[in-house]
């Protein structure tokens, strides 16, 4: 999707649920949409960036109650352990903040409280999952069985082992307690229903209209075309955020999770200058762009719930939801039981953060299944960090340095700047069609146009033939070093601190963070002094 560049831009990077530890399944989702950022405030974007810790739910509570501890505590821990991830990552969200937040209780009451207002909600007596033996109502994860659709072991709201679907309460098969491993009851229970069936017209002509990738408005387009059932949006909980005039009701974690990406909009306005008028810019008068990157896993609840409460509520819509595939390792599904699982904390022990991100975005499509290898993983690092992009630096770097010292005089081949103009518009439209694998395949290929241009022009020999040899050498060295130059611009999105090294290296005296694309065209400045090259990737020992 091409944004208008006037246009302010609202990335959202889906929640990661804060009751275990950050795997490398879940970077899927937040690395590409960080670097998606990067990209569009390279292309002149004014962008704001937002994440946050999804508290609510029965998983965290359960996690408590194995624990013995309460779900503030769960929640406590896990929160930072992503803080912390995310920032040994560079994963630079402009704010991340947590859906159990005084701003998300009360903007989720706001949003249940219009909706009932405009008799969007009712009250209905269903049927739910109940254990005689623990004496308790069991929402969600409290409870397992059989699918309705495709009868493999689903847990209580979702078959999350087998066809993915999601379940409404009372729909689970041969239900059984969590807790005690009994049978369960279904109960007459009084639940609350959010009308959904009503917004299917909505819905058909809003997924129409959605930006993004292709997979997420496809697979929505399927559950409207078929029947939309109403859906509960309450639960027998304590932990969440109650449903408005019920002591015993929360609401669905599905209602208040998404809603976090309103309040920690709120939240990172919040005492700045004109907060009010940018939180309306971004939620209610539709003048920003909002782009939510999220796993296969969440579209129909990002592209069915979602929109039709927003809808229902009067807030701005999402412009496109961007929804990466899945992860597997060695070609298996994750699983901490068995121990098919790679730690993201573990990993960096090992190995630089920027070649995983590097790794995530050039394995594969965005949208197809990644298959982890740690073979792979080390074909990447070896052939493509070392093997192109480490000998494109490494020789131009050196042989000025020891030969120049500075950047030499000279002007630019039409050539070289061809070969960037073209890797610039690559990577632009890589953005826009939210293929990262593009950009970086672009990228790569100008460093591979780098190092045949060094090659071919022989500048070791030029350095021996007098006054008129080094002058020429100082020209292919200078338009060397300009090519590396644009390689930094264009990687630093996949790769933060190894570009920001190399930047250094060039003795560019900015910031390549904050370095704009028009600066690709900028002939590097003759005269400034170059920095001791530096050895920027290790091989990987097998
Ligand atoms: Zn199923
Ligand atoms: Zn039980």
């Amino acid at each position: 999707m091409k944004i208008p560049v006037d246009k302010p831009v609202l990335v959202t990077s889906a929640l990661p649920y804060v009751n275990g530890e950050c795997h490398i399944g879940h970077l899927r989702t937040y690395v590409p949409a960080d670097i998606y950022v990067r990209m569009l405030r390279k292309m002149g974007y004014d962008v704001r960036f937002i994440s946050g810790s999804d508290t609510h739910g029965t998983p965290i509570v359960l996690s408590a109650e194995a624990q013995g501890i309460t779900p503030e505590k769960v929640v406590e821990k896990y929160h930072e352990h992503f803080r912390q991830v995310f920032k040994a990552l560079n994963v630079n969200f402009d704010y991340y903040g947590q859906t159990d937040s005084e701003s998300n209780h009360r903007r989720t009451e706001a949003i249940v409280k219009k909706l009932i207002e405009k008799d969007y909600v009712y009250k209905r007596v269903t049927k739910q999952a109940f254990c005689d033996t623990c004496g308790r109502f069991l929402p969600d994860r409290y409870v397992e069985g059989k699918c309705p659709h495709c009868g493999d072991i689903a847990r209580g709201d979702e078959c999350d082992q087998g066809c993915g679907k999601h379940l409404e309460p009372g729909e689970i098969i041969e239900p059984k307690c969590k807790i005690c491993g009994n049978a369960a009851v279904f109960k007459d229970q009084e639940q609350f229903f959010f009308k959904l069936s009503t917004f299917a017209d909505f819905l058909s002509s809003y997924l129409d209209n959605l930006g993004g990738t292709l997979n997420a408005r496809n697979y929505a387009r399927e559950w409207v075309k078929k029947e939309l059932r109403d859906w509960c949006i309450t639960r027998n909980l304590e932990w969440g955020v109650k449903f408005p005039g019920r002591n015993d009701l929360v609401v669905y974690v599905w209602v208040d999770a998404p809603i976090g990406y309103i309040s920690f909009t709120e939240e990172l306005l919040k005492g700045m200058e004109g907060a009010d008028k940018d939180w309306r810019k971004y939620w209610k008068d539709d003048k920003a762009v909002i782009v939510h990157f999220i796993g296969t896993d969440i579209i129909y609840h990002h592209c069915i719930f979602w929109p039709a409460m927003l809808k229902g509520a009067e807030y701005s819509l999402p412009d496109a939801v961007v929804a990466s595939g899945m992860v597997k390792i060695n070609g298996g599904t994750f699983s901490k039981s068995r121990g098919n699982v790679i730690w993201t904390k573990e990993f960096l022990e090992r190995f630089h953060p920027d070649t995983l991100r590097y790794y995530l975005v050039s394995q594969s499509s965005h949208t197809k299944e990644l298959n982890f290898s740690w073979d792979s993983f080390y074909l990447r690092v070896n052939n493509e960090l070392v093997g192109v992009l480490g000998n494109l630096v490494h020789r131009v770097l050196t042989f000025a340095h020891k030969n120049f010292a500075e950047v030499p005089e000279g002007n630019i081949d039409e050539e070289v700047f061809a070969a960037i103009e073209k890797r610039r518009d690559d990577a632009i439209s890589a953005v826009e069609e939210y293929e990262f694998k593009k950009l970086v395949d672009a990228v790569m290929s100008l460093a591979d146009f780098g190092n045949r241009y060094f090659q071919r022009a022989e500048p070791w020999h030029l350095i021996n033939k007098g006054e008129k040899g080094r002058e020429s050498c100082g020209i292919v060295v200078k338009n060397a070093l300009q090519i590396l130059k644009a390689v930094c611009i264009l990687l630093e999105p996949v790769m933060p601190e190894k570009m920001s090294e190399v930047w250094r290296q060039l003795g560019m005296e900015s910031d390549v963070h904050s370095a704009k694309l028009d600066e690709l065209m900028v002939p590097i400045e003759s005269g400034q002094a170059l920095g001791k090259p530096k050895m920027l990737f290790k091989r990987i020992e097998t």
